[in-house]
Parts: C-alpha cells; sequence; structure tokens
C-alpha cells in the first residue's frame, strides 16, 4: 500500500488532512504545504475525480503551487489548498457545505480558504457561517478589495504581459502588438479588454462561441479556432483557460516570441520549461504573473484590504517577472526554475 509520502507529488508537505461526514457524505482533503511564512492559505475545488488518488495529487500539486504563489507575492502566507470530492453530478448542499465549514475550523486557522473551480463566492458565505477561516467574501463598499478575484488577476496579467513586451520586444506601448488569447473568461476577458484600450490587436479564442465572438465584437477583435490560437502567429501567445497546455508538441508549435497568461500550471512537465527556454520563447511563470488575485483575497483576510494596497502590490509584479527573467538569462536556466528556486529560498526548502 502506497502512503502519502510515497507519491510522486510529495514535497515535504507538512500535513495532508482527510475528511468524511458521516450525514452529508462529504469527503475533503486539505493539504498543507508549508505554513513557514503563515497559515496555509489557497482556495476550495470542488470536483468529480475519477479516484482517489488523483484527488490526492491534485490536493499535493495544488498546495505546494499555493505556498510559491504566496511566497512570490510577498504575503504572510503559506500554502494549502483543500479538495472536495463531488459526485459525477457535482451536486453541493448547504449542509455539505457547513460540515465543510466546520472541518475547516477543526484546523484552528493553519488553514484559510478561498474559492477555487466549482466553488462560488456564494459558497464561501454558507462557509464563512461555521468557521472564520475564510476569504474572497462579497465587499459593499468598494474602496475594499475582497470578493472575485478575477478583475485584478486581470490586472497583474496585463501588467505582466506588457512587461514581457518590453523586455522581449523593446517596446514601451501596446499598440498594435498582437496578443492571441486563449479563454476569455474572468480573467481572459478582463485582460482583453484592458489591452483593447492600449490598441493591442487581439485574436481570441473559447469554447463558449457566443461569449468570444460578442466580446470580440465589443472589442473590435478576431475569433480565431481552439486549435489555432496556440499556433498563431503573434507577438504574445496568453493562456487563460486549462493548465498544462505547454507540452513537447504544443510547444514545437508556439509562433511567438512571449508566453505569458493567467492559467495555472500551464507547464505539462517540468521539462517543458526547459523546451520553451531553448526556443528562445520568454515565458512568463503563472504563479507570479496570476498573483492578483490571492493579493487580494490574502489581504482581505489578513484586515488589509484597501484597494489602493492592492494595487500598489499589483504593480509589483513586473519588476518581480524583470528580475526572474534578468537571473534566467544570466543563469542559463528556465524562468520556470528560477521561479521556483526563488520561491523555495523563501519558504525555506
Ligand atoms: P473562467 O471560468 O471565468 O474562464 C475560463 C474561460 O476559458 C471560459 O470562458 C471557458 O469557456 C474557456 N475555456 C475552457 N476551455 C477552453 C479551451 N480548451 N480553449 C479555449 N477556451 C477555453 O476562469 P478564470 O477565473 O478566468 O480562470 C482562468 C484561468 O486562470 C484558470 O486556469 C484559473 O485557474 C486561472 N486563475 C484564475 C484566477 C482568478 O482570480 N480567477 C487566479 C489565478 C489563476
Amino acid at each position: 500500500m502506497s502512503v502519502m509520502w510515497d507519491l510522486p507529488d510529495f514535497d515535504g508537505h507538512e500535513a495532508v488532512h482527510f475528511f468524511h461526514d458521516v450525514e452529508t457524505g462529504l469527503s475533503a482533503i486539505i493539504a498543507l504545504h508549508s505554513t513557514h511564512l503563515g497559515p496555509g492559505a489557497g482556495g476550495t475545488r470542488f470536483w468529480h475525480y475519477e479516484n482517489r488518488e488523483t484527488a490526492i495529487t491534485d490536493a499535493l500539486r495544488l498546495s505546494r503551487g499555493m505556498s510559491f504563489k504566496n511566497a512570490m507575492a510577498g504575503l504572510p502566507l503559506g500554502g494549502g489548498k483543500a479538495v472536495i470530492l463531488a459526485d459525477r453530478n457535482r451536486q453541493k448542499s448547504p449542509d455539505m457545505l457547513a460540515a465543510f465549514g466546520r472541518m475547516i475550523d477543526s484546523l484552528a486557522g493553519r488553514y484559510v480558504t478561498a474559492e477555487d473551480v466549482g466553488i462560488s463566492t456564494e459558497d464561501m458565505v454558507a462557509v464563512s457561517k461555521q468557521t472564520q477561516y475564510v476569504s474572497g467574501l462579497p465587499v459593499s463598499d468598494q474602496s475594499e478589495a475582497g470578493g472575485d478575484p478575477g478583475p485584478f488577476t486581470a490586472m497583474g496579467v496585463y501588467l505582466g504581459v506588457k512587461a514581457a513586451v518590453k523586455h522581449k520586444l523593446g517596446r514601451d506601448s501596446m499598440e498594435d502588438v498582437h496578443v492571441a488569447i486563449q479563454g476569455v473568461g474572468s480573467v481572459g476577458g478582463g485582460l482583453a479588454r484592458l489591452l483593447a484600450k492600449d490598441g493591442a490587436r487581439l485574436s481570441l479564442a473559447d469554447i463558449d462561441k457566443d461569449h468570444v465572438s460578442g466580446l470580440a465584437d465589443e472589442l473590435g477583435a478576431k475569433v480565431v479556432g481552439l486549435d489555432e490560437v496556440m499556433r498563431l502567429e503573434a507577438d504574445v501567445f496568453s493562456p487563460n483557460a486549462l493548465g498544462a497546455i505547454l507540452d513537447k508538441v504544443s510547444i514545437a508549435h508556439l509562433n511567438v516570441p512571449i508566453v505569458a497568461g493567467g492559467a495555472n500550471n500551464q507547464l505539462a512537465t517540468p521539462e517543458d520549461g526547459q523546451r520553451i527556454f531553448d526556443r528562445n520563447i520568454l515565458f512568463a511563470p503563472d504563479y507570479v504573473i496570476n498573483s492578483g488575485g490571492i493579493i487580494s483575497v490574502g489581504l482581505e483576510y489578513l484586515g488589509d484590504s484597501d484597494v489602493e494596497e492592492v494595487n500598489r502590490r499589483i504593480e509589483k509584479i513586473p519588476a518581480r517577472l524583470t528580475e526572474i527573467w534578468e537571473e534566467s538569462a544570466s543563469t542559463k536556466l528556465p524562468s520556470a526554475e528560477v521561479a521556483d528556486n526563488m520561491a523555495r529560498m523563501l519558504i525555506g526548502r
């Protein structure tokens, strides 16, 4: 029988908690990768997994990702993640969310949650009735950050794309810079709007045909095919939909000098960071460029959710990326590896 310590994605995680609530049938895993910098913070994913091993692997990977993301965002927070094992129909009930809230509360603040895939702001409000260790709750005062982190993530990605264009192409303006965006939801759609204001040329792809064509009409952008977007000749490819899209095959077909987008875990394997580097494509490590949302959620939790402070911190993302790219150039290491090394130094690993 293999246990947690034997799994390939075990990375010195401090703890992995397995919970079950008999009354509601709720099963959940809360993984704490590191609490070196503060309580392990990261969202809750509500997902139907084919088997338990996949759910554990997801929790291990995602919680490590949160350690790195929070450290690189300069937040006094560690890395944690919760996954709720949903049934095939992904049925959710108020009783299940209440039971989940009690599970979080039993960890007495070592884990702080927020929303992730399959979880809404309303779900978080339900969880917050059982525990104080929740963030990303709606705010009524617009001078405060909080609620949906998407717009803050989009702003960070926008600033990161501009920094990449400056670094790689030496251009100070986005006027006529061609950006191919995969996924125009909360993050990709927000990014497209910000870039359109700067006069960038946009090619958009999304599985939601009505949504993408509506946005393209609004912004004067072009809609491109789902397969085409990653092979398009452009200045920037910006992934804002799925993870693991950069692999041996897709990297070989990229026709851009820059990859910079908000999707989590873009590299299918660590070797793909080297493959991008070998093709002389500038890559923005995802957990650095997409940290705007956690900066908002994190500061909200820490009681410093003044929106100006959140924006000040998001404005530091370009400098952090530039530092990574400069170190990557001088050490000849892929930018993803440089970022991981920096994050590990910060969390003492
Ligand atoms: P979203 O659900 O609002 O948008 C995702 C969009 O991608 C949708 O419009 C969907 O139709 C589209 N899509 C799905 N599969 C696609 C495919 N194969 N090709 C093209 N489009 C496809 O999600 P979001 O909040 O915008 O998040 C996007 C990515 O950014 C995710 O990887 C997420 O993990 C990551 N991220 C989000 C945040 C945040 O604050 N929302 C923070 C950090 C990272």
